[in-house]
């Protein structure tokens, strides 16, 4: 039946996916912003496309409002604050649009 050709599609745009996210990110080192954005959008499109998931790593780094590729001090500016116990705040800033994205990191249990 088409299930394992389906499974293929998916397999391709996950590999298409990684691929793609670091072709934009060495656009971003490279300074032309506007082409790692495309490639962003493009990591959307295939996604909707063979419905897969983009992996976590990877959809944390691209801009939700604008595409484009986040790179620490480049595209994206971090701020962590430690908030004790609880974990770390991070706020995420798109220098480029000026979207901003806030998470929590939950710091283990293991004390000392
Ligand atoms: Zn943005």
């Amino acid at each position: 039946m088409v299930g394992s050709e389906r499974r293929l599609v998916r397999d391709i745009a996950k590999q298409r996916i990684t691929l793609l996210f670091k072709l934009g990110e060495e656009e971003v080192r490279r300074g032309r912003v506007d082409l790692a954005r495309r490639y962003g959008e493009l990591i959307y499109r295939i996604a909707a496309k063979a419905n897969v998931k983009i992996p976590k790593l990877i959809k944390r780094r691209i801009c939700r409002k604008c595409k484009v590729i986040l790179i620490p001090g480049l595209t994206m500016r971090v701020r962590i604050q430690s908030e004790g116990s609880r974990g770390s705040r991070v706020v995420v800033t798109c220098l480029k649009c000026g979207w901003i994205r806030r998470y929590y990191i939950k710091t283990g249990k293991t004390k000392g």
